[in-house]
């Protein structure tokens, strides 16, 4: 098959760049990632020496800086959490410095952790806080959300994103249509449940739902969290798919320029061939992809 189909840039909206270095993820079709949660003097460090390299196809990087999660909340004492990566919010007057502190090392977003399964959560007050001050200051807030009542906390306190599709709960309609109203995203993180087919069927369940209703879903994979592979993972878009997603839905997700309103200058996926008749074989097809860059 001759020609090639030109798409904008390719963005895995949910990495870890401390558990997977950008470097590993040179020559894949990923033009552009978004670390959502580690040391951010590190994080902003790796998104400097990314910038650096982006001639020799290294992708560019936004970021989040630090969990920001209640004293002893998640993801405080997990093995992979690095030094320095969960910041401590104890006050709506404290949130206020903590996202300052995020600001100074020139995040694109703050990212917060409503884990009900996993310790303390931030009351609303404070969660509240962090929204207000990260607004303020220009950028947008994703929730790390797990456990019974914390979609509807996320929602009521104006946070803009979910940092996965909601797992342990099924969200109920209500819910769902009013967080495609108010243009929440949800990130989708399908394939982390591989393993677990509850989880995945429940967090597909979810995640077509908010699409049927409407709402704006972004390809994610926690890239860095297990054995995921380095560049476009087939398995999440197919998940995708399953959750009732076509194919122009799909392109979307991968090309949403958030936590920004656009991508660098100069880049674009190229694929070769035209797109698969058969949603079947669409994930293949975009798997192949490689970044183009226009000089
Ligand atoms: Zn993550």
């Amino acid at each position: 098959m001759s020609g090639a189909t030109w798409l904008p840039p390719f963005v895995d909206h949910h990495v870890h760049l401390q558990l997977v270095e950008a470097d590993r993820l040179r020559g894949s079709g990923l033009a552009g990632v978004v670390d959502l949660g580690g040391n951010p003097a590190v994080v902003a460090r790796s998104a400097r020496g990314a910038t650096a390299a982006a001639d020799q196809g290294a992708p560019y990087v936004r970021f989040a800086g630090a969990f920001l999660a209640a004293p002893g909340g998640y993801p405080s004492g997990r093995a992979w959490c690095p030094d320095g990566a969960v910041r401590e919010v104890r006050s709506p007057g404290d949130a206020e410095e903590a996202v300052a502190e995020q600001l100074s090392y020139g995040v694109s977003v703050v990212k917060v952790t409503l884990n009900a399964d996993a310790g303390p959560v931030l009351d609303a007050g404070t969660l509240a806080a962090v929204v207000t001050a990260a607004h303020v200051g220009g950028v947008p807030v994703v929730a790390h959300v797990e456990g019974g009542g914390m979609t509807a906390l996320a929602l009521v306190a104006g946070v803009d994103a979910l940092a996965h599709t909601p797992w342990t709960e099924q969200v109920d309609d209500g819910l769902v249509r009013r967080a495609a109203r108010v243009g929440q995203r949800w990130i989708s993180t399908l394939a982390i449940h591989a393993h677990d087919e509850d989880a995945q069927r429940s967090a597909v369940d979810n995640l077509g739902r908010f699409h049927d209703a409407g709402g704006r879903v972004l390809y994610g994979t926690d890239l860095g969290n297990g054995d995921l592979p380095l560049g476009v993972n087939r398995d999440e878009i197919a998940a995708l798919v399953l959750a009732g997603l076509d194919e122009d839905a799909v392109v979307a997700a991968l090309t949403d320029p958030w936590p920004g309103t656009l991508h660098p200058d100069g880049l674009a996926t190229r694929i070769l061939g035209v797109p698969p008749d058969d949603l079947a074989q669409l994930p293949a097809w975009l798997v192949s992809a490689e970044v183009g860059r226009r000089h």
